[in-house]
């Protein structure tokens, strides 16, 4: 996981780290070669990474491999579409979407908010209002700038970057979640010790807590719970507060002994 520095400080909880600096990249697929190529340039002159894709089916690879922090995705490309590629990408990650669609038809900008695209830019565009909304959606998803962080306690470390976590019980290692399953798990590391009721779940992991139906929240903690290795109550610290909601309970001293040998205790701040 990487976690070198100095824990930043002390939380209720656990440690909170920071991490070293990290380029954003953005993987740019489109069909046309010429197109690509104007927007690679574009981006890396602003300091960007850019991966490319020619279809669908390369986009899909290549979100595995690099991880990227931002997709720019052609409507029209032949066999696997941008709106189908979008489809397939929102079942794995939850990278933000900046669309390309060749019409400018509203039709397309409506379909593409149901199909969780997160902006749009209509061909031909220009290079500044490309940019400009590259740079809008990167700020957007990053958080504070320039921050990465890493979370550790007694039971869990949490890279928010790269969306590793690892669990050290029954051993170390490492666990796959849906990105739904890790805001989850990033909601309880955030408010340790507090009791967080079923509305404010919903309303920190689903972004809704009116529309979205309330048993969601009683089956995805059922699911981390059982990822994670916490299903039995004893040993688990993600508490379920009968009437209320749940409730995480991070060791520290389990998780200074472990995860920061020799390092200062983190002082109040
Ligand atoms: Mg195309």
């Amino acid at each position: 996981m990487g976690v070198a520095s100095p824990p930043r400080g002390s939380s209720p909880g656990g440690i909170w780290y920071e991490l070293g600096m990290k380029r954003s990249s953005v993987l740019v697929v489109d069909d046309e070669e010429d197109v690509r190529g104007l927007i690679r340039l574009l981006l890396e002159r602003a300091g960007l990474d850019v991966t490319e894709a020619g279809s669908g089916r390369e986009a899909l690879r290549r979100l595995h491999q690099v991880h990227p922090d931002l997709v720019v995705l052609d409507v029209t490309m032949p066999e696997l579409d941008g709106w189908q590629a979008l489809e397939r990408i929102r079942d794995l990650s939850d990278v933000p979407v900046l669309m390309l669609t060749a019409r400018a038809a509203e039709l397309d900008k409506v379909r593409g908010l149901k199909a969780g695209a997160d902006d749009y830019v209509t061909k031909p565009f220009g290079r500044q209002e490309l940019l400009a909304r590259v740079e809008a959606l990167l700020r957007r998803s990053a958080g504070p700038p320039e921050v990465r962080e890493a979370y550790a306690d007694g039971a869990v470390q949490i890279d928010f970057a790269s969306r590793e976590v690892q669990i050290l019980e029954p051993r170390p290692h490492a666990v796959q979640l849906t990105p739904l399953e890790f805001r989850l798990l990033g909601a309880f590391v955030r408010h340790p010790n507090q009791v967080l009721g079923r509305d404010q779940l919903l309303e920190l992991v689903w972004g809704d807590a009116e529309t979205v139906a309330a048993d969601q929240v009683k089956l995805y903690v059922g699911y981390l719970r059982r990822k994670l290795a916490w299903d039995v109550a004893e040993r688990s610290p993600l508490e379920t507060v009968r009437g209320f909601g749940y409730r995480y309970r991070p060791s520290m001293e389990d998780a200074l002994r472990e995860q920061a040998p020799g390092a200062a205790l983190p002082t109040s701040t």
